[in-house]
């Protein structure tokens, strides 16, 4: 068990005794977590810090799909989709409580743009390129076969609709779960930590970074024989500290997302919409109660720590929805909550041979020796995570600062710890049971498949503290399965430190819940206070800090 500032002081320890980390990792979302994951069960020493929380950045925005991207088929991009069908059978192998099947309707009208037979025939390529080991083989479904499994979908013009597989997951939960992975192998993860300068050495290779604590204002020096900015849609200011004659990168957009209640959009696949006005592509996915719609795709060039859903964006949304969906006639009033993210995109004018380029993800080592990447997926964050850590590993020999020994990093055969003791029959009902059985007949049953489905079989862990203490089984929320042992399980477990880490991100009532977890923030601030040994004062800011937070999510309800 470890806690946020246990992991801060075993590497106070581990600086003060001269320590120098091989490696350091700027930014703790997926790419981030990812390249700490595969370096540290390598052998490396990690030290990996995040200004915020683990994946409070894009890695918890997403459309939260692990997917091959059928439209790269448009292109002809047929390696890009081989790699990421890939990658979504090993996440779904080593993280199989995060990474579930889900089937997507592809309904095609007498007015789209691709006919019933070509969607089809993109759909076999699509199988084939996943070896015809998608989660399911797709079908095609006819009108009649469409109104039977979506019976709220227009059905006007409507041909038919082809029903593939892909995957769902928790982007946040699986950023973590990397992370925790990477913690097991021995690397230090500290969230609430931002770079605020790089350091150097004699000849002006980067060699560390002045680290600040953003809980406690300290500030430190982490020295390291190389660091790699993984810092996504900030990658380019990350740059910029250590040289600002450091060409831009990126071409950031944003995407939103609104939830609204499944009791008045209901869809049982994700079904792939073209919107009326501009032929984006966008999902309305079904997410257990909620549904959630999404993304719209603008230019963005403000900070990304700002970014926020606007009325304009939430009325797109709406406006797709009401013209697939024209019986649920959803209106702003109906919008539980919304997030948006900024995509980390290359911007795709000039290559040099010091940048392995590709369409997706792009990692370039600067004059002096700041190692980025940035670009990429959700989905094949592993595969850049492997190449990333490659590229240190190789300045690292020729500087003479590669460790001897370094291990096979097997991070597409090793469980995330969620996984670990998963069934191999893949049975959750068995998973469902262990966490029962912790219980001991504490918890009632929706509580249990909660706690399994978001820990998988760490979910027993949570139900035994329930089990010890019956104040832990509390209810959050009235009516929601979340209860007050998860507070204490995200803080010893899982390196929360705030209120906001553990609404958004260690669970999900930011989004969920109809008041975003108002109603609770007070009693989880007091028990943080009680496990982190806050002060009033610092928990009365937890609480207005969140607070914030949700007005922040709802401050497009107010632009007119
Ligand atoms: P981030 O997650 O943004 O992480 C960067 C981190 O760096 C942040 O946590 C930030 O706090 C930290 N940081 C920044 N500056 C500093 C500093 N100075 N010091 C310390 N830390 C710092 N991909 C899929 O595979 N499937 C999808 O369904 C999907 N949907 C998407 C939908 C949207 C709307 C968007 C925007 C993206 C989507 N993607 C999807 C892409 C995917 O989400 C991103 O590629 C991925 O999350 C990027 O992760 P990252 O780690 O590179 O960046």
């Amino acid at each position: 068990m470890t806690t946020r500032t246990e992991m801060r002081a075993t590497s106070d320890r581990f600086l003060a005794d001269d320590g120098v980390y091989d490696l350091l990792i700027i930014g703790g979302g997926i790419t981030g977590a990812g390249a700490a994951r595969d370096a540290a069960r390598r052998g490396l020493s990690v030290c990996l810090v995040d200004m915020d929380d683990l994946a409070s950045g894009t890695s918890s925005r997403s459309s939260k799909l692990v997917h091959g991207g059928l439209r790269y088929l448009e292109q002809l991009e047929f390696s890009l989709v081989f790699e990421a069908v890939s990658e979504r059978r090993i996440l779904m192998e080593i993280a199989p409580h995060l990474v579930k099947p889900l089937g997507f309707l592809f309904p095609v009208y007498a007015s789209s743009r691709r006919g019933v037979f070509t969607v089809n025939l993109g759909m076999w390529v699509y199988d084939g390129l996943s070896l015809f080991r998608s989660p399911r083989i797709h079908k095609n479904l006819s009108r009649k076969a469409v109104a039977e499994a979506e019976p709220a979908l227009n059905r006007t013009g409507l041909k038919g609709a082809p029903l593939y597989w892909d995957c769902r997951t928790d982007d946040a939960r699986l950023t973590l779960e990397t992370a925790l992975d990477a913690v097991d192998a021995g690397a230090h993860v500290l969230n609430w930590s931002k770079v605020v300068g790089l350091l150097r050495d004699e000849q002006g290779r980067v060699s560390g970074a002045r680290v600040r604590d953003v809980l406690s204002g300290d500030e430190r020096s982490v020295r390291a024989n190389a660091v790699i900015n993984a810092t996504g849609p900030w990658s380019d200011r990350t740059r910029a500290l250590g040289s600002s004659t450091q060409k831009a990168r990126l071409r950031p957009t944003k995407g939103v997302h609104i939830v609204v209640d499944a009791e008045r959009l209901r869809v049982e696949n994700a079904v792939v919409c073209f919107h009326p006005e501009d032929g984006r592509v966008l999902f309305a996915i079904p997410w257990g109660p909620q549904t959630y719609i999404g993304t719209t795709d603008t230019d963005f060039s403000s900070d990304p720590g700002d970014v926020a859903a606007t009325e304009e964006d939430v009325r797109y949304l709406l406006a797709a929805s009401n013209h697939y969906f024209p019986e649920s006639t959803l209106t702003e009033s109906d919008v539980l909550s919304t997030w948006a993210g900024v995509r980390p995109l290359i911007g795709q004018e000039d290559a040099d041979d010091e940048s392995a380029v590709s369409r997706e993800h792009e990692i370039r080592v600067d004059p002096d020796f700041l190692i980025t990447i940035a670009g990429g997926k959700l989905t094949t964050y592993r595969r850049m995570a492997a190449e990333v850590v490659d590229r240190a590993a190789n300045l690292l020999m020729l500087a003479g600062k590669l460790p001897s020994e370094l291990r096979e990093a097997r991070t597409d055969r090793e469980p995330l710890p969620g996984a670990v003791g998963w069934p191999a029959d893949d049975d959750e009902a068995k998973v469902v049971q262990l966490v029962v059985d912790a219980a001991q007949g504490k918890l009632s049953e929706d509580i249990c498949r909660y706690l399994a489905a978001i820990y998988g079989t760490r979910g027993a862990d949570v139900a035994r503290r329930a089990a010890v203490d019956q104040r832990l089984a509390t209810r959050l929320v009235p009516g929601r399965p979340e209860i007050l042992a998860q507070v204490d399980h995200s803080v010893e477990v899982e390196l929360a430190a705030t209120a906001r880490d553990f609404f958004i991100r260690r669970t999900q009532i930011f989004f969920r819940d109809g008041d975003q977890g108002l109603s609770a923030v007070e009693t989880v601030a007091a028990r943080m206070r009680e496990l982190l040994g806050w002060t009033e004062a610092v928990e009365t800011r937890e609480i207005l800090a969140y607070q914030e937070e949700v007005a922040r999510s709802r401050r497009w309800r107010h632009e007119s």
